[in-house]
């Protein structure tokens, strides 16, 4: 081996001295489908990426000059393990949007939501046991419980969202099996993958049954800002201050700062901060910063109104193009977020589709990415946040011809 680089096609060295956690760190669907996708002439519907293009850059140079200038020894230090004060003052604000109340001492900021995702799956995770979620459910929540080697038990949802009764028969089926689920993970407003919200009175529903069964629920909220119509029914954390909520500045601002908190009960805060300290020693300072000075000066309100505009009017070209191209198949509506959730005839297998589609110029994610148990095979996840209307009709038209060729194989 002397003197020759080991290239991505050489044995892993290393391979049986990995941690038995690892095996649930496959390289998602997703991710090996960045790489093709991200080619120009292929119109991508696969990742759920923001177009902060929309985001006047300005607007950030600013913020980022004013910290820089008048704050840089604070911005360039280490900071707090639980986030910058101000910031977490700041975030209240744009909670109370979704009718949340709470305390800047109970808010932890973190890496983005994803970052939060993984302290909480390391603070209540062990080996076996049982995490219910939505099915289909976020890829990348899949991934972290995975990698703490926790079984994921979907419950079913319909276009109102997660369907109690579904919940209720999923814990009693557990617990005849002597087992007990300790967290909901749940993306009730404008779900990805699959586009739809829980109602209003399905919210108080499933709380009260997580709360009966002592299951702590979190909710993971990214997308309850970009709505399309009138905003959707106020978070779950506005109507139980016991569960876990997880927020985001990567829909409403720009992914690429990383900023994202947890809102806790203090003993769930406590220990997030402890766990947040031993991952990162202190969230960016820098990029906290930036979206504090952004928020104290942007108008940052109309600017989420205008990322909404931009993405209403691509959900709406989606629309008008399954319409049109696909008529005969069936698809979620969503009244706000980046996702539509599709499903193709009963024969098709959306991952086996994927390589005439990808040939074809067309990119999405395969349904199966979204269940922990290998259902979901003949849907896709179309998202219409990054590409014009006009370039998610062309992609669209490319599909339904994929399918037709799919069909006729
Ligand atoms: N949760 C959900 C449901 C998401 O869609 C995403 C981003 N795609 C995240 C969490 C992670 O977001 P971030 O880490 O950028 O805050």
């Amino acid at each position: 081996m002397a003197g020759r680089p080991i290239g991505d096609s050489d044995p892993d060295p290393w391979k049986g001295r990995y941690a038995a956690r690892t095996a649930g760190l496959s390289a998602s669907e997703v991710r090996a489908l960045f790489a093709v996708a991200s080619r120009p002439e292929v119109v991508s519907l696969a990742g759920g990426m923001p177009f902060v293009s929309a985001l006047p850059t300005e607007l950030v140079t600013g913020s980022v000059d004013r910290v820089l200038r008048e704050r840089g020894p604070v911005a360039l230090q280490y900071g707090s393990g639980q986030g910058d004060p101000t910031l977490r003052e700041q975030i209240l604000e744009v909670m109370a949007l979704e009718g949340i109340r709470g305390r800047a001492a109970d808010v932890v900021v973190t890496t983005g939501s994803q970052h939060a995702l993984e302290l909480l799956a390391k603070l209540f995770l062990d080996p076996g046991d049982v995490v219910l979620a939505e099915g289909p459910s976020y890829v990348t929540a899949l991934v972290v419980f995975r990698s703490f080697q926790a079984d994921v038990s979907h419950v079913l949802m319909d276009e109102h969202g997660l369907v109690p009764d579904a919940l209720r028969e999923r814990i009693a089926a557990l617990a005849a099996a002597g087992r007990v689920p300790k967290l909901l993970y749940t993306v009730p407003t404008f779900n990805n993958p699959a586009g739809v919200t829980l109602s209003a009175d399905r919210r108080r529903e499933i709380l009260q049954i997580a709360r009966e069964n002592g299951i702590l629920v979190i909710e993971d909220n990214p997308y309850g800002l970009l709505y399309f119509g009138s905003p959707p029914p106020d978070a779950l954390r506005s109507i139980d201050d016991g569960i876990v909520y997880l927020g985001t500045f990567s829909k409403t601002l720009a992914p690429g700062l990383r900023v994202g908190w947890a809102l806790a009960p203090s003993d769930i805060r406590d220990k997030l901060i402890l766990a947040n300290e031993a991952a990162v020693l202190s969230p960016s300072s820098f990029t906290q910063l930036v979206v504090s000075e952004y928020l104290d000066t942007a108008d940052w309100r109309a600017q989420i109104a205008t990322f909404r505009g931009v993405y209403e009017a691509r959900r709406d070209a989606l629309l008008a193009a399954l319409a049109e191209f696909l008529p005969d198949l069936h698809w979620t509506i969503p009244d706000g977020g980046f996702y539509v959730w599709l499903t193709l005839p009963e024969a098709l297998d959306a991952s086996a589709m994927l390589p005439r589609a990808v040939a074809d110029l067309v990119a999405y994610t395969p349904g199966s990415a979204f269940f922990a148990d290998g259902n979901g095979r003949n849907n896709i996840r179309l998202s219409f946040s990054y590409p014009t209307p006009e370039f998610i009709r062309e992609g669209i038209r490319r599909l339904a011809s994929v399918i037709d060729a799919e069909k006729a194989a």
